[in-house]
């Protein structure tokens, strides 16, 4: 039986809320993705991210449905691939055959289409969620100046970027830009993009009892962006969602930050 837990979210405008922790599933496919997200609804993730590409949106679909919990309770995410732009309506359809449900709660922009498609996309997935088959849309890998000439084309910002982010990556000002558009940033990657065995890490996360992997997560979250990791192994599922009995100070915060290249 799934646990409950009260997972933090942000609010995307007045449409959705979203689990500050979600669970990555690039790379997972067949039962192997099947039973990491079965894995993960159970330790209490109601946040998956998916994409057309990764091709596991069956596997997940089922591992929703078999875990006993109403798929109002799942957050779920999926992506539109850069080359089935102009085939939006047929895509999102298919996606949402393969979940087995009849809107997802955040469809992207998986990377941006050339220049001349980049509004146009845009467009058509406002259009759909504007047929309800997504509660809200956003987009991945988009630059400001992406974002914002799609949002002047429209009068429609994306709820969301989900872009590369880790401590190396960290740039407070494009983190700025972003808030100051109401533009919430999912960061992916935030694990695969740090060196885990980092002196700085290693210290702050003996000092809190927790791994280095957790001190990252964490950093993240208190930064406001969204974390949804991936772990195919149910020991690292469950630490990488226990991010909330521990705490980073100022100074342990700055650290982090100046590990930025
Ligand atoms: P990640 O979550 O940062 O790292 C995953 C890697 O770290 C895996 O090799 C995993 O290995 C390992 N790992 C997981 N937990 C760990 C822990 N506690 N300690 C040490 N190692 C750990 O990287 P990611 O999968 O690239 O990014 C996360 C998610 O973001 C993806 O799964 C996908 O959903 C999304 N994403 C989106 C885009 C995009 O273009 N929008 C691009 C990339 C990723 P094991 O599985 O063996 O544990």
């Amino acid at each position: 039986m799934a646990q409950t837990r009260e997972i933090p979210t942000v609010r995307l405008g007045d449409r959705a809320l979203m689990p500050v922790v979600g669970f990555g599933t690039w790379r997972l496919s067949g039962r192997e993705a099947y039973e990491a997200v079965r894995a993960a609804l159970d330790l209490g993730y109601r946040h998956i991210d998916t994409a057309t590409m990764y091709g596991n949106e069956a596997e997940i679909g089922r591992a929703v449905r078999d875990s006993g919990l109403d798929r109002g309770e799942v957050f779920i995410t999926t992506k539109l691939p850069q080359g089935n732009a102009g085939r939006e309506a047929e895509t999102i359809e298919r996606s949402l055959r393969e979940l087995g449900t009849d809107c997802v709660d955040l469809w992207l922009v998986h990377w941006p289409p050339g220049p001349g498609a980049l509004v146009r996309t845009w467009r058509e997935l406002l259009a759909a969620r504007d047929r309800g088959l997504a509660r809200t849309v956003g987009v991945s890998n988009h630059s400001i100046a992406q974002i914002d000439e799609i949002t002047r084309a429209t009068g429609e910002a994306p709820a969301v970027n989900q872009i590369p982010w880790s401590p190396p990556r960290h740039s407070a000002s494009l983190l700025d830009r972003h808030r100051e558009r109401g533009i919430v940033v999912e960061g992916y990657s935030p694990l695969k993009g740090t060196d885990l065995d980092d002196p700085v890490l290693a210290e702050i996360a003996e000092r809190h009892g927790v791994t280095p992997a957790q001190v990252v997560l964490r950093w993240h979250l208190l930064h406001d962006i969204v974390v949804i990791p991936k772990s195919a192994r149910p020991d690292r599922i469950a630490a990488n969602f226990d991010l909330f009995g521990f705490a980073l100070d100022e100074e342990e915060m700055a650290q982090i930050d100046a590990m930025a290249g």
